[in-house]
């Protein structure tokens, strides 16, 4: 009886401190905590696809999980609610609450975006986190998108990516001209000045496009992915590294209503979420590469092999081009590349004498 007693006095004092006078700040806090939520989140990837397609799923069960299932989450693949492309577009609307694709898909709509994915010979994964975490990149981010009524948050980096499948040979950079091949983002402007023509086109329907002879060569993303969507069969060269995109970020987009309707733990839960969706990838990707590389070196069809350095010159003088004039054109593109070139500057050599030097020492001794 005393012991009943007790507990019933400690379960008042709880309601008591929690809920003090009928304070009606309190009563709408409860109320919002029994709130639940069904949202929909469209993507730029085939359903469950590996480390890309992953983070979303990913998302939604920690999210489900962490709010006790308040907020759920359905995620579709490209193409069961909205084409692939079409994601932003989608989440902007409000026909959606929810994306994951990457910003860089937003070129010609949204130019500046493309510097909170990657820009070729720009900065690494974690360099990439160092900004947007900590060096006011994702504030610049959220600026941008503010008038597409979005709320941006990075969730998800495929690592240093590969060259890609050619079925041509690149030994000089007059094997670029009259290349046709799959690469998006500034990287495809880069190689159309080099004489190559660039193609856009979503995940899925690249094999086909290889293997069929309408591309010479594809980038996607590298041995976990890429074997996954069987590339190894179309091409014979595997070239690296990945000049193009040495750490691309993905995106969760959530529109800017839904966002607010969420009480403020669910948004802790959401954007904490997505912080560790963006480290679980890595591990996947890190884990997935490993052992997909150790195969794809098995196979006897396959050829690895570097970019000839007389190659990579030309692309990264060319890009210093291309992304001055994208920076003249457009001030968003200005500002945030101004503030992402000033960081690569400040990171490049921290990392010279750390990742670099230790990477280097390391491959040195083996
Ligand atoms: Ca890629």
């Amino acid at each position: 009886m005393k012991r009943r007693q007790f507990v019933g006095g400690l379960a008042a004092a709880a309601t008591l401190s929690a809920c003090a006078k009928n304070d009606p700040d309190c009563e709408a806090d409860d109320a919002a905590r029994q709130e639940t939520f069904q949202w929909s989140c469209v993507t730029s990837w085939p359903p469950k696809f590996p480390g890309l397609g992953m983070g979303p799923e990913n998302l939604a069960t920690r999210v489900e999980a962490a709010s006790a299932g308040r907020l759920k989450i359905k995620v579709y693949g490209a193409g069961e609610l909205v084409p692939a492309f079409e994601v932003f577009d989608a989440v902007s609307r409000g026909t959606v609450q929810m994306g994951h694709d990457a910003s860089y898909y937003h070129k010609g709509k949204v130019d500046a975006a493309q510097f909170f994915t990657t820009i070729p010979f720009g900065l690494t994964n974690l360099e990439l986190n160092g900004w947007l975490y900590y060096g006011g990149g994702l504030e610049l981010w959220r600026e941008l998108y503010a008038p597409f009524n979005l709320v941006p948050f990075p969730t998800g980096n495929s690592g240093v990516q590969m060259g890609g499948w050619f079925n041509k040979e690149i030994n000089t950079a007059e094997d670029l001209k009259g290349l046709k091949m799959r690469i998006p983002g500034l990287a495809g402007e880069v190689l159309r000045r080099a004489g190559a023509t660039p193609v856009t086109l979503p995940g899925s329907e690249i094999f086909t496009a290889l293997q069929t002879g309408t591309i010479d060569a594809t980038e996607w993303v590298g041995p976990y992915n890429d074997a996954a969507f069987g590339l190894q069969k179309a091409a014979r060269y595997y070239y690296y590294p990945g000049w193009h995109e040495p750490g691309s970020g993905l995106e969760t987009i959530i529109n800017k209503d839904a966002w607010e309707s969420l009480p403020a733990d669910l948004q802790a839960i959401v954007s904490t979420s997505c912080q560790a969706v963006t480290a679980d990838m890595a591990a996947e990707y890190a884990h997935g590469n490993a052992l997909s590389l150790k195969r794809l070196q098995e196979d006897p069809n396959i050829e690895l092999r570097p970019f000839p350095a007389e190659v990579l010159d030309l692309l990264q003088s060319t890009m210093q081009d291309v992304v001055a004039e994208l920076m003249a054109a457009d001030p968003a593109s200005a500002k945030i590349g101004k503030a992402y070139f000033d960081y690569l500057e400040l990171a490049a050599e921290n990392s010279r004498i750390t990742e670099q030097a230790y990477l280097n020492m390391r491959g040195q001794r083996r």
